[in-house]
């Protein structure tokens, strides 16, 4: 590592392929080892999961440290790890009282949180704001602690007022979930009493952890540009639109990019063939039949032919799943369209797609649960992909699907509206558009901006075109992680 390397110390609750349950996964793996490839250095700190700790094979003990929680001291033991996917340490807060359990980092089996998230996040911010001043005397001590969503939103609000200390940047990976806790838990977890303002991190009552990334750090992004100002709005500001308004001086929008060596289908080890955007077919089609032949023993000739509609994400409000539910009876009704959704979330959701794929099996294909295989495949053998989120912070399955010549529909909101031009006369002409946009935040919309990709599905060369524009685009870190640097450096 160069001399004089600024050291970036993320903290983060999740990073791929370690532990993840969406987007911020994919961006704790993609964003650091940007910056790190651009000279920085880094180190990555996670909960020590069980699932997480499986993983390690060699590790070295830091150090321990004693942190509040709930109920007196509780010890963590931080240790440090090199591990084949990652071009810098990794540091993880091993304390088994309150990481060491299955499934998910934020829900037990049955879906629900864990009880005592709130202490399981402050513990961990906590040990991250002493790692952040050199807390175990290893001589390392960051420039910049870079903080990712509710669970370290307390990190700033720890450093802030401590001598000497680092920048604190706070990225907001989705308003939508804010940390939010009754006040007996602020008690409970001893924060300091003068935080509780509203001006701190009171809000309604509570505690948000999220509003205390925001009131503390001194400098907040998130992740798109577009929003970045939504967020702002009262239609998208989830309560916290007036604050982040005060807060514009010191918020902005950086787009994710996409780690396109993961994501490449001239390259992806998940896939049974590759192409690209010289040579889209036969290639796509052959991962279209290994896509209809995972749910169906024989994809004929009928079957390869009729267009295949994608879906990859968590089944929740505002992936728009209600809107999907809604235009699935008529296009099947109107159309031979097939359709293959994967995602896991509310039950209702699951339930409804669930019966929706017993009712008609050779033309709605299902799964529940988490596959990263099978979103790889999706992508690839898909022919059109299906995101119309009501909101959406950035998203990186548009990306991914633009990359492997699979054409988004998407509602024009946050990343997606930053990302996707829609397919009209004067779009094509030009060849900017790369998928379909709808702007009218309602089902029928979205199903008739469905039809509208059909009709140019049916006309090959101009589709051809449609997947090449996607295809040839680069989603790549190099302009966002020098947006980073510089926010770093200010
Ligand atoms: P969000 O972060 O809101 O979940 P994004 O589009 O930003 O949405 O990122 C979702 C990431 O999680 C993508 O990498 C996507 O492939 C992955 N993903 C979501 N649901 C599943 C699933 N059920 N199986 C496999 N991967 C999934």
């Amino acid at each position: 590592m160069k001399r004089g390397a600024t050291k970036v110390l993320f903290v983060s609750s999740e990073a791929y392929p370690l532990i993840k349950t969406g987007g911020l996964g994919d961006v704790l793996y993609s964003l650091p080892h940007a910056v790190h490839a651009r000279g920085a250095d880094i180190r990555l700190l996670l909960p020590g999961y069980r699932a997480l700790l499986r993983q390690l094979e060699q590790v070295r003990i830091l150090g321990w440290m004693d942190v509040r929680g709930a109920e007196g001291m509780v010890t963590a033991r931080v240790l440090e790890t090199r591990h084949p996917d990652f071009a810098f340490p990794l540091w993880v807060v091993d304390c088994p009282p309150l990481f060491d359990r299955p499934g998910n980092p934020y829900t037990n089996a049955s879906g629900q949180d864990w009880p005592d998230n709130a202490e399981r996040y402050t513990v961990f911010s906590r040990v991250a704001a002493q790692l952040a001043m050199d807390g175990l005397e290893h001589g390392w001590k960051p420039d910049v602690v870079h903080a990712h969503d509710w669970q370290t939103g307390l990190v700033a609000a720890f450093l802030a007022d401590q001598p000497g200390r680092p920048k604190t940047v706070f990225t907001i990976h989705n308003l939508a979930y804010s940390g939010f806790f009754p006040h007996g838990e602020f008690i409970r977890l001893h924060l300091p009493n003068h935080w509780w303002s509203s001006e701190g991190v009171e809000f309604h009552g509570g505690l948000s952890m999220l509003k205390a990334g925001i009131v503390y750090a001194d400098a907040i992004t998130t992740v798109s540009p577009t929003y970045a100002a939504e967020i702002c709005t009262p239609e998208f500001g989830f309560g916290l639109d007036g604050l982040l308004q005060s807060r514009s001086y010191k918020l902005q929008g950086i787009l994710n990019g996409i780690d396109e060596n993961l994501w490449n289908p001239h390259t992806d080890p998940r896939l049974p063939a590759h192409y690209s955007m010289s040579r889209i077919q036969p290639g796509k089609r052959r991962n279209k039949q290994a896509l209809l032949e995972r749910f169906m023993p024989h994809a004929d000739e009928a079957a390869l032919a009729a267009p295949l509609l994608g879906l990859v994400g968590r089944l929740v409000e505002q992936k728009g799943i209600d809107w999907v539910l809604a235009a699935i009876p008529v296009l099947l009704a109107e159309t031979d369209v097939r359709l293959v959704l994967l995602g896991s979330g509310q039950v209702v959701y699951e339930q409804k797609l669930t019966r929706l794929a017993r009712q008609y099996p050779d033309r709605v294909f299902v799964e529940i649960g988490y596959d990263e295989s099978l979103a790889h495949l999706i992508e690839a053998g898909a022919d059109l992909f299906l995101m119309p989120s009501r909101f959406e912070p950035c998203g990186l399955n548009q990306m991914y699907s633009l990359r492997y010549g699979t054409p988004p529909i998407v509602y024009k909101t946050g990343g997606l509206a930053d990302t996707v031009v829609d397919a009209n006369e004067v779009t094509l002409a030009d060849a900017s558009a790369n998928g379909f946009v709808f702007d009218t935040p309602d089902a029928s919309t979205f199903l008739a901006t469905i039809h509208r990709a059909l009709a140019l599905y049916r006309q090959p060369a101009r589709w051809r075109r449609l997947q090449q524009t996607g295809m040839q685009q680069s989603f790549d870190w190099a302009d966002s992680a020098a947006h980073y640097l510089a926010l770093y450096a200010a």
